[in-house]
């Protein structure tokens, strides 16, 4: 039987996609090559737009109390605290703050979104060969032969999906190794606060998590035995007692490469998350910018499988996310390039310039708004009266289970709008305001038309191509 659309992956970003789907009522299968779901927490920098991404599609619930509010990142250098980044100042604008807690976690959370929605991950399936044809996709899996209309591989940096279907995935490989491990200790540290320390090249960083747990991150050679030479740095570049630990809970090391696919769809299959870029996880963006890729894909997809929209409209998607990655990419690396201090000169540009500058509010204000990417738009102009057409307005679209919001006039020419609006769309959230001009906003909390009523129809036109 043929499924609307197949997401390789169950991770963050397939899952968010498969909800956002579903909620559009459109049939979504999840195969993911695992087991079983992972268990280790991987990202642990929930952005404040991560948070409503999952609000929006419903599976936010009781993650901000059973999470970590980082209020600051306490930078030392030279053994002295040489800066402190305060990131609660600056939550204006965010309905959640940015939260520290596991992937897994959030993982977990999505799972049990994606269930109430009447959805599932089939585990152990992983997808193997793609296959394009005429209208369809076919997929080779270890479960047997899957027919799908639309495919959307979101299965991670290794991707058989773009591998298979013949993207290019351009990028260079940036850094040394980093070593990771997540600890339950006892540290003499602020749990509300990051704290990084630099020295010359080595760098050494504690991150608190749920439940009495540190992340522990350090840049080094890849070692045999990574929770020994974790527990070493531990003393020498942080000056914490490694006895302090209680017990690993997990190791890894990981090198870091920055690589963006040149095109994010190929006929009738589309890439999304790490399967589409990968770069430092510096800055935590990664996660964030896949749940990020998905709702803005989801929506698109949502109209083009039910027959709303002409193929066109996912064009749209690769237009807006691929530039929000480029500039991750070329965020995370620059930070990563500094953070690590490679090079005389970008040492003293890190100690003697940057640090006393993060101390100044305007400075962690601005660091804290591209990190949150509260402030990503898809505006086609920088000027003209806030908000445009294409920008974030969270504020203005409280969750309505990923719809559509029409905001419209009262009277005759209000309700044909909306009307009109439901008929081409579906399910569409409806206010009623005081107003000559009617605005839509999308699923995923961008403005997408303003005007006077009866021009709605003209615009769908244009935007659904039917
Ligand atoms: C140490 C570290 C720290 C990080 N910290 C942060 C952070 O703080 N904030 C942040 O935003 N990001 C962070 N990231 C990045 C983040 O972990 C990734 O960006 C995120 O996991 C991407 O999610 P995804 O769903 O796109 O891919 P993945 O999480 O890689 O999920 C891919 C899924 O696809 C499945 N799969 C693979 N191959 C197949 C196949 N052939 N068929 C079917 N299924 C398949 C896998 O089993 C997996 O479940 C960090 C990364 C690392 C390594």
């Amino acid at each position: 039987m043929e499924t609307s659309v197949v997401v390789a992956g169950g991770g963050a970003t397939g899952l968010v996609l498969a909800c956002g789907l579903l909620a559009s009522g459109i049939d979504v299968r999840v195969l993911d090559s695992a087991d079983e779901p992972a268990t280790t927490s991987r990202a642990l920098g929930l952005q404040a737009r991560g948070a409503e991404v999952l609000d929006r599609v419903g599976a936010l619930g009781d993650l901000p109390e059973r999470s970590i509010g980082i209020q600051r990142v306490v930078v030392s250098l030279n053994g002295e605290q040489a800066a402190v980044l305060r990131l609660g100042l600056s939550a204006r604008g965010a309905r959640t703050p940015g939260l520290l807690v596991s992937q897994a976690e959030i993982e977990a959370r999505l799972r049990q979104r994606l269930g109430e929605l009447g959805g599932k991950v089939e585990w152990g399936t992983r997808v193997d060969a793609v296959h394009q044809e005429t209208g369809s996709v076919l997929l080779d899996t270890t479960g047997g032969a899957v027919r799908a209309q639309w495919v959307v591989g979101c299965d991670g940096a290794h991707s058989t999906v773009r591998k298979a279907a013949g993207f290019d995935f351009p990028g260079v490989p940036i850094a040394e190794n980093f070593l990771l491990a997540d600890v339950r200790a006892d540290l003499p540290l602020d749990r509300e606060a990051a704290a990084v320390w630099l020295r010359g090249e080595e760098i050494f960083a504690a991150f608190p998590l749920p439940g009495g747990v540190w992340r522990l991150m350090a840049h080094a050679d890849a070692s045999e035995d990574v929770a020994a030479t974790v527990a070493s740095l531990m003393r020498s570049r942080a000056g914490l007692d490694p006895d302090a630990v209680r017990e690993w809970r997990w190791t890894s090391v990981f090198r870091i490469n920055r690589r963006l696919v040149t095109d994010y769809r190929r006929q009738r299959v589309l890439l999304a998350g790490d399967a589409a870029h990968i770069h430092s996880p510096l800055g935590g963006q990664g996660m964030n910018t896949g749940m990020g890729d998905a709702e803005n894909l989801a929506w698109r997809l949502a109209l083009v499988a039910a027959g709303r929209a002409e193929p066109a409209l996912l064009d749209g998607y690769q237009r807006e996310r691929r530039p929000v990655a480029a500039d991750v990419l070329s965020a995370t690396s620059g930070l990563t390039g500094l953070v690590l201090g490679e090079g005389r000169f970008a040492r003293l540009l890190r100690d003697r310039v940057l640090l006393p500058l993060v101390n100044r509010h305007v400075v962690q204000r601005m660091i804290w708004q591209r990190a949150s990417q509260l402030k990503v738009s898809y505006a086609a102009h920088r000027f003209g009266r806030r908000p445009r057409v294409g920008d974030r307005v969270a504020q203005c679209a409280p969750d309505n289970g990923f719809r559509w919001t029409l905001t419209a006039p009262p009277g005759r020419a209000g309700e044909a709008c909306a009307e009109l609006a439901g008929r081409r769309l579906g399910e569409v959230d409806v206010r009623v305001r005081p107003a000559t001009r009617a605005s839509l906003v999308r699923p995923d909390a961008h403005l997408a038309w303003r005007g006077k009523p009866e021009e709605l129809d003209a615009y769908l036109d244009g935007v659904l191509g039917r």
